[in-house]
């Protein structure tokens, strides 16, 4: 069943739901991760995407998703800061570049972003894409259709809104906004052309079908680039969840991903730490792009040993290429 699956989508196929379903519960895991590592190959071939963000605006948060240290609703020791200073943000982007990282994200807390705020990060793109070939990309929450036009003018080419779970198991975790609202943004940044980023956290909790019913959410959005976190237990938020994620559940998630989404780029993000001891397994599994250097309110990893590591697994660090080209 996993190899004739495999088939249908390396002919251009999709697969549906209860095909789906069948893959979660085959015996032959190692067989699941071995054809999704296949029709990675196929559609991604061997390149490793690789991405940076900075968060750019920390904590204060009005919203109360309940897994997030930056959320006001909770007790935690995230640092708090209005917005970097922009010089280091510039910085940051050149050091990023110069280290082969392809692409580069400003990141800010909070429902959405106010228009001052905003018009200072469009000078700061402007000025990375002057004196940088990084590719740029924005995280800034629900924006409306004329803060995402000012981001493309200002020379960024994707937005991040990740949907965060499925559908189903959203309201379980977030009160203060719905996922439409997320669904909104997503579909303005894709009106405007814009390359869009939207993926969310396994082991909050949900079924392993409301995984599956969220990477059918990211294939009807049609996103282009899939961020798989894996969560971090925050000290001071709202969501308590029973343990971490067994490795055949993380390894299994990752290869769905790939069957019910073969032409995306399925990126390991945060929490990577987490599956250190799997994460040559899971770079065979169907993964084609990854999130180096520190993550948003976690630490992150050497990009230099990350390179290393995408190497030795086989992928090739070359220059990438964006279909969606800077104005
Ligand atoms: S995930 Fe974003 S919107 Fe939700 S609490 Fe954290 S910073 Fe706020």
């Amino acid at each position: 069943m996993v190899n004739e699956l495999k088939n249908k989508v390396l002919a251009g196929g999709s697969i549906t739901e209860q095909e789906a379903l069948q893959l979660m519960n085959a015996e032959d895991k190692e067989a699941l991760y071995s054809a999704a590592n296949e029709i990675r190959l196929h559609f991604k071939g061997n390149k490793m995407e690789m991405c940076s963000i900075l968060n750019a605006k920390s904590g204060k948060c009005t919203q109360d998703c309940k897994w997030c240290s930056q959320s006001m609703f909770h007790k935690t020791n995230v640092e708090e800061y209005e917005l970097v200073d922009l010089k280091v943000a510039e910085q940051q982007a050149k050091e990023n570049a110069e280290k082969g990282v392809h692409k580069f994200s400003l990141v800010t807390s909070g429902r959405s972003i106010s228009n001052k705020n905003l018009d200072q990060l469009c000078g700061v793109y402007k000025k990375i894409q002057k004196s940088t070939p990084i590719h740029l990309c924005a995280s800034m929450g629900l924006l409306n259709r004329s803060q995402l036009e000012k981001l493309k003018e200002s020379g960024v080419e994707h937005y991040h809104c990740n949907i965060e779970t499925a559908p189903s198991f959203f309201p379980e975790v977030v009160s203060s906004h719905s996922i439409e609202e997320k669904f909104r943004t997503i579909r303005y940044a894709q009106e405007l052309g814009m390359g869009v980023c939207s993926g969310g956290i396994i082991g909050m909790g949900e079924s392993m079908e409301q995984r599956v019913e969220m990477a059918f959410t990211l294939r009807e959005l049609d996103i282009e680039s899939i961020p798989i976190n894996i969560l971090t237990p925050v000290e001071g938020a709202s969501l308590k969840v029973d343990g971490p994620l067994s490795d055949d559940e993380v390894l299994t998630t990752f290869a769905l991903f790939r069957f019910i989404n073969p032409t995306a780029n399925i990126r390991l993000a945060g929490g990577r730490n987490l599956i250190a001891h799997i994460q040559d397994k899971a770079l065979a599994s169907g993964v084609s792009a990854a999130l180096v250097g520190d993550y948003l309110t976690t630490i992150g990893t050497n990009i230099n040993q990350d390179k290393e590591l995408f190497e030795k697994a086989g992928f090739n660090l070359g220059e990438h290429k964006c279909k969606h080209q800077p104005v």
